[in-house]
């Protein structure tokens, strides 16, 4: 099993409801997304995925979020965009891309801070 990760960044504000304090009022965060992919086999180049595809598709992806509120972002409506709904948003719109590739995607890891991270795994 071969894991490749990339890891990138976007800015955006959002505020979270019913959670108390702070984080309900309007405010951002500069979010660093790290994104892998994995397979059991290499191509016959001897690698799993040439690093420009995955990073290609997690840019699309983030440049979709960046410098947005994302309280009115489409796929937000209606949810909280908390980190872990984020990192779920990024994770299926990564597993459309890397199905293309035969490619799985083993998880995604959203940072919200320099110490504080949530990851989507999706049980199989
Ligand atoms: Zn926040």
């Amino acid at each position: 099993m071969y894991e490749v990760t990339i890891i990138k960044s976007f800015s955006a504000a959002h505020m979270l409801m019913a959670v108390g304090g702070k984080c309900e009022e309007l405010h951002g965060h500069n979010f660093k997304v790290e994104a892998t992919v994995t397979a059991e086999n290499l191509n016959s180049s001897g690698i799993l995925v040439d690093f420009r595809n995955v990073k290609e598709w997690l840019q699309e992806i983030l440049d979709k979020l960046d410098h947005k509120h994302l309280n009115e972002f489409p796929s937000f409506l209606g949810k909280n965009p908390s980190s872990e709904n984020i990192a779920l948003y990024i994770y299926n719109e990564m597993k459309l891309k890397a199905r293309q590739a035969e490619l799985k995607v083993a998880r995604v890891k959203v940072w919200e801070s320099e110490n504080a991270a949530v990851t989507y795994i999706e049980n199989d």
